[in-house]
């Protein structure tokens, strides 16, 4: 793990690169920052989180270190080890996570219901909606950090590295660590809900749109040319022929936008 800080004084604020090793663009955005050096208004740990699946290019070694969070350490796992030195460097800071998906090359983020950082910081992201979650699953957020997850963008795509330093350097402004402003909106919200299972298949094909609504009786999907119809409506979020190995993504419903923060940027 490569540990850059910035600035006098212990860091109250991170950003994380490279918790999934398959996902370049959040450690070239760190780098690139870390290349910056900018002159900083509080400290700031920049960190690239698994770098040996990085250099693999693989998205973990033994576990996913995005599921290894707030669990026992299982011994001679590389992450379930890993988890526990990266959660010590985030503990305490507020923090975002930068990743990359193979659903949309629309940058949204990640947050969980139990924090508080994306309400007052989210609405000053270039980001096309916040998607909530209220379990934590092993996930960065079971750490003791208040963290938002990025998804910048299409994996491996340089669209999804330039989204991610840029949204980490808007980030960065909003908490004030860079001086500046950051336009605040309204941003639209989802509420995620059920895993939505693959069945098992040669050929998966995704017909319906991230963040645009299905109607119940719509095709969303197709396994070896079979359609996949909703019983219920619901928006897609994460929805890929190929991100994982058995779910297409999940089911998420809209909830009301978080509006755009009266106050000054939040610090
Ligand atoms: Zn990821």
């Amino acid at each position: 793990m490569r540990v850059v800080e910035l600035g006098e004084g212990e860091p109250e604020v991170a950003v994380v690169g490279a918790v999934h090793g398959d996902e370049p663009c959040g450690a070239r955005a760190v780098e690139r920052l870390i290349d910056d050096a900018p002159r900083v208004e509080r400290p700031v740990k920049l960190i690239v989180a698994n770098e040996e699946a990085l250099a693999a290019g693989v998205r973990y070694l033994d576990d996913d270190l995005n599921r290894a969070f707030g669990e026992d350490v299982s011994e001679g796992s590389h992450e379930y080890e890993l988890a526990p030195k990266l959660a010590a460097e985030l503990e305490g800071c507020i923090g975002l996570s930068l990743h990359s998906t193979r659903s949309t090359d629309k940058p949204f983020a990640i947050a969980n219901t139990r924090h508080d950082l994306a309400p007052r910081v989210c609405p000053y992201l270039s980001i096309h909606a916040v998607v909530e979650l209220t379990q934590d699953e092993g996930r960065i957020f079971a750490a003791d950090a208040d963290l938002i997850e990025l998804e910048a963008g299409l994996q491996g795509s340089d669209d999804a590295t330039e989204n991610a330093y840029r949204i980490a350097r808007e980030f960065l402004t909003a908490v004030g660590v860079l001086s500046g402003e950051t336009l605040a909106r309204e941003l639209p919200r989802f509420e995620l809900g059920e895993a939505i299972p693959k069945p098992p298949g040669e050929r998966y094909r995704v017909l319906a749109e991230n963040f645009e609504p299905v109607a119940a009786g719509e095709a969303f999907a197709e396994v070896d040319g079979e359609a996949l119809v909703a019983d219920a409506p619901f928006y897609p979020v994460l929805l890929s022929a190929e991100g994982y190995a058995d779910i297409f993504g999940y089911r998420a419903q809209p909830i009301d936008p978080l509006p755009a923060p009266e106050a000054e940027t939040p610090r």
